[in-house]
């Protein structure tokens, strides 16, 4: 009869048990005590109602002892408790039976067990009762459990590799598409980390002299924040901190604490900004992660688990780590550019008070040498004399030339080239162009050509600043180009852009020269006529800023041609920036 009840549980209890009894009689209560499996049968809230011999002698106890209980109270692991009850409501909501698989308590500690809850009908109504046996796994099943637990672990592995990925990866593209600027950085640090990596994260920044300022916090729950700011903002450096923020700031090394203990609070006693820290917090886990540049140390982040209750570990420490690392890069990075951003602004600076002073001198020179090319009360002077205010005049324009390719090309580097867009024709700014250099074009014997497109194409830009492009490439091309050369003006659109060309059948340059003729100060070293190797840098830079792009071809002793490009809807609101420039300001 066991081994009956075993086979078909749920149609002999049915049959044997009025289910609307609270307890079982006394003569099933024996047959169910006899069963040869582990067996239970549990109430509506999970207490023992019955239970069999095997039973409770594989929780070490007696069928007294074990009716009665909650299935809780067997001394089931807690993730077996929670497993346990979870399907057990499972079953009485299906009204089906469900087998798992849980670690059951036997004399030799916990072993896999298959353990099925059939539910039992209570008189037509919906059930109540849950019928529970257990048996050992047989070999092959343990084995296979045990495989689909290394998978699974696997599979769980993968899956955090790939969040940690996602998450660097996220961190990145958003530390490094972030204007540079180190405060920016340190706010979106600390954003970043909370809540993937801390309850808390606070970013401190190492300071000229001896201190450490506060620079970013976040919280998951930003109305807490607050509770950060009762901290003081600043802290003093010092040599003996023998845990948390200073001490990780001076060897450089990161801390990590699983757990945060009294003793642990009681160690760090000597710098007691940090015990007050962990305490304000409720830490009950911290990491503190240097963040290091180029072998300095800029500052570190701490990471504080508090209300999720976390316990960091290695592989937490890992992750923060490599933040750290991406982050410190950042803000280098971010620091750098400040300081070249205002070693050019100081450049500018200098450059537009030495060139405002040497201005004034210069327009007197102009002025003498125009007076002296005239001669005195208007009759020219002597061929001597109006020989050498020509050389005056010559060299004064020169260096008036020089000041103005400093001062613009100190405006570009700085981002601070002021552009005055508005809508012209492109016929009409390479005509304008053309006719200012023709007296020395035909001076020089050169012929003028020019391919233009009606007067109707308009392109939005600066006026002066492209007819100053047009003027150096021209100025090149009458500078190198011989007796009796052609120098050529094409202008074209092409969808949403128009292209100004300048040809000449001048010199041309050495295929090893072409990559560098738009580096500043680069001149051919046999360059016929000096100047100061800032023209093309200086066009590059305003057509960039314009939105457009330039390039050149050549040939040795045949010629070149540079070609402009210019977006017909003109600069954006903010201009495009020459790479590495800052954007100019319109
Ligand atoms: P600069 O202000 O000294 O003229 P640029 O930047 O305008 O300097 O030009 C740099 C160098 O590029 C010149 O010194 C010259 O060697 C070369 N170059 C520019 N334009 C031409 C051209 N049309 N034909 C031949 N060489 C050219």
């Amino acid at each position: 009869m066991a081994s009956a009840l075993v086979g078909c549980p749920y149609q002999v209890l049915t049959t044997i048990h009025p289910m609307s009894a609270s307890a079982l009689s006394p003569p099933y209560e024996a047959a169910f005590a006899a069963l040869p499996d582990a067996a239970f049968l549990l109430d509506d809230t999970g207490r023992v109602l019955a239970c069999s011999l095997a039973g409770a002698r594989s929780l070490g106890l007696t069928v007294e002892q074990v009716a009665g209980r909650h299935c809780a109270e067997l001394g089931l692991q807690p993730q077996a408790v929670a497993s346990l009850e979870s399907t057990r409501a499972q079953v009485l909501a299906s009204r089906g039976p469900v087998a798992v698989e849980l670690p059951w308590p036997t004399m030799q500690g916990a072993a896999p067990h298959a353990v099925l809850l059939t539910p039992l009908p209570s008189d037509g109504a919906a059930p109540s009762r849950v019928l529970l046996t257990a048996r050992p796994l047989t070999e092959a099943e343990a084995m296979y459990a045990r495989a689909l637990e290394v998978e699974q672990a696997a599979r769980a592995e993968m899956e955090t590799a790939e969040r940690r990925r996602s998450f660097l990866y996220q961190a990145m593209t958003t530390l490094f598409t972030h204007p540079p600027d180190p405060q920016g950085m340190y706010t979106l640090l600390a954003h970043l980390a909370v809540p993937d990596l801390a309850d808390w994260c606070l970013v401190d920044a190492l300071e000229q002299g001896p201190w450490v300022a506060r620079v970013a916090v976040a919280s998951l729950d930003p109305t807490q924040q607050e509770r950060a700011h009762a901290l003081p903002p600043r802290t003093e450096m010092h040599e003996d901190a023998p845990v948390g923020l200073l001490r990780v700031l001076r060897t450089g090394e990161p801390e990590l604490v699983p757990a945060v203990t009294d003793s642990l609070l009681r160690a760090a006693a000597a710098e007691p900004a940090h015990p007050a820290l962990l305490r304000l917090l409720q830490a009950r886990s911290y990491m503190i992660v240097p963040l290091r540049a180029r072998g300095h140390t800029l500052g570190a982040v701490t990471f504080v688990s508090s209300d999720s209750g976390r316990r960091y570990g290695p592989d937490d420490l890992a992750l923060a780590e490599d933040l750290c690392l991406r982050a410190s890069l950042a803000i280098d990075n971010a620091r750098l550019v400040g300081e070249s951003r205002r070693a050019a602004r100081a450049r500018e600076d200098l450059l537009a008070v030495v060139s405002h002073d040497l201005k004034n001198p210069l327009g007197v020179v102009q002025l003498g040498a125009a007076l002296l090319t005239r001669g005195a009360a208007g009759k020219p002077g002597s061929e001597a004399v109006a020989k050498q205010a020509a050389r005056i005049h010559d060299a004064a324009e020169r260096m008036s030339r020089l000041i103005s390719d400093l001062l613009d090309w100190g405006r570009l580097e700085a981002g601070r080239l002021p552009l005055d867009a508005s809508e012209h024709s492109a016929a009409a700014l390479a005509t304008e162009a053309l006719e200012s250099i023709r007296p020395l074009a035909e001076a020089k014997g050169l012929l003028l050509q020019a391919d233009l497109p009606p007067e109707s194409l308009r392109v939005r830009c600066d006026r002066g600043r492209v007819l100053q492009v047009l003027g150096n490439l021209l100025g090149n091309a009458l500078k190198f180009t011989p007796l009796g050369g052609t120098l050529a003006v094409t202008v074209t659109a092409r969808r949403g852009e128009v292209d100004f060309s300048v040809r000449d059948t001048g010199t041309g340059i050495a295929p090893e020269a072409l990559p560098h003729i738009f580096d500043r100060y680069w001149q051919a070293r046999d360059a016929a006529s000096r100047g100061t190797g800032l023209g093309l840098a200086i066009a590059k830079g305003l057509v960039e800023a314009h939105g457009g792009t330039i390039r050149a071809q050549s040939v040795p002793g045949v010629g070149s041609t540079f070609t402009f490009t210019l977006p017909v809807q003109g600069p954006g609101p903010t201009g495009a920036p020459p790479p590495g420039l800052a954007p100019p300001n319109l």
